[in-house]
């Protein structure tokens, strides 16, 4: 794991990309910031080097990333499964962007992924990414995979082909993954390859209005709602929780995103080390996780809710039913809570 790719590393990447003709270019399921961002910073530097990419979305992203260039173009698996099946089946060169093993696509998409035979070059931040591909660019200091798309594209000697579209998707990845630009992960690099960005002309603040200044009554709503009615504290384990069943959600029009950085309220409460959300899907309960200092979320995900992500920002499931989901969240508390604590 490193800052730079090896010279072979450089050497592989670039022949694939070179040879390749029907390039493939795929990020997660339930797509954030920096799964569009670099997906599509990907898609565009592709055009640039005269390819034909074509983009997989195991499913769509929120309304607040449709704004992005070339996202109308995108394949989304969930709603067009035999043009996905094809394109996949298709591809000689396949990109993983913003994860670490292919069931982070989805059952559908990971199928089809696992039956290709085209080499893979994986770009990602999370930890302990899996064996599948040929290039494995993995930096889990990495404030975003974005920031790691800038410096593929500058480490591999193809700087000259950066234009605005490149620049505006991978200052979204970075902004959305760095709280704008807040957290540890923010490095010299991180603000360098931002001023890059700035330099080839883009407009920094029209994305961040794309992206934070165009919520819906609903959702503001909704967000008051989880904040003023369904917050728990317990000072004693510097835990804060919240959670949302269906019947809520519906009742103030609930869409996908809209609850994206409410589990950040609840981390943002003074003495609050560890805070989860725990959201009702259709057949499980999603649930994230957010630590401020040493408590390591993406373990704490991993051995318990079937999940993972970084250090402070983690994810996962369960499949138990609300009440059992927070009764366990609450023992669990309990039984870490010294560690939590002392974070
Ligand atoms: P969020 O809480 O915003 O959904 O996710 C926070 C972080 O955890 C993200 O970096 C995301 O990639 C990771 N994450 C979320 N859900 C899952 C999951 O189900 N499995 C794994 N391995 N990581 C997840
Ligand atoms: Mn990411």
């Amino acid at each position: 794991m490193s800052r730079f790719l090896t010279p072979d590393q450089i050497d592989t990447a670039q022949r694939l990309i070179l040879n390749a003709e029907r390039i493939l270019v795929t990020t997660h399921k339930s797509p954030d910031g920096d799964a569009i961002g670099s997906a599509l910073a990907m898609h565009h530097f592709l055009l640039s080097l005269g390819k034909k990419p074509v983009t997989v979305l195991p499913d769509a992203a929120p309304d607040f990333l449709h704004w992005v260039s070339l996202y109308d173009q995108c394949v989304v698996a969930e709603e067009q499964p035999e043009k996905a099946a094809e394109v996949i089946g298709n591809a000689d060169l396949i990109f993983s962007l913003d994860y670490n093993h292919l069931p982070r696509t989805g059952d559908s998409v990971c199928a089809m992924l696992e039956k290709s035979s085209a080499p893979f070059i994986l770009i990602d931040h999370h930890q302990q990414p899996g064996e599948f591909p040929q290039v494995t660019y993995s930096d889990t200091t990495a404030c975003s995979t974005c920031e790691m798309v800038f410096r593929f594209i500058e480490q591999c000697g193809w700087k000259g082909h950066l234009n605005k579209d490149i620049a505006a998707c991978i200052y979204l990845g970075i902004m959305t993954d760095s709280g704008s630009f807040r957290f540890h992960t923010v490095s010299y690099d991180t603000h360098r390859i931002a001023g890059e960005l700035i330099a080839l002309g883009l407009d920094h603040s029209e994305i961040h209005r794309n992206v934070y200044d165009t919520n819906l009554m609903d959702k503001l709503k909704l967000i008051g709602y989880a904040l003023s009615e369904k917050l728990v504290v317990m000072p004693e384990h510097a835990t804060a929780f919240i959670s949302l069943e269906k019947e809520e959600l519906l009742r103030y029009n609930y869409k996908q995103g809209d609850t994206e950085g409410l589990v950040n309220q609840a981390l943002s409460i003074r003495g609050i080390k560890l805070a989860a959300f725990f959201r009702e899907g259709n057949n499980e309960i999603k649930t994230s996780f957010r630590s401020k200092g040493m408590f390591d979320v993406n373990q704490f995900s991993r051995s318990h809710w079937e999940g993972g992500g970084h250090m402070n920002a983690a994810g996962g499931r369960s499949g138990d039913s609300m009440e059992t989901t927070l009764t366990r969240f609450r023992e669990l508390t309990i039984r870490y809570s010294s560690q939590i604590n002392a974070s």
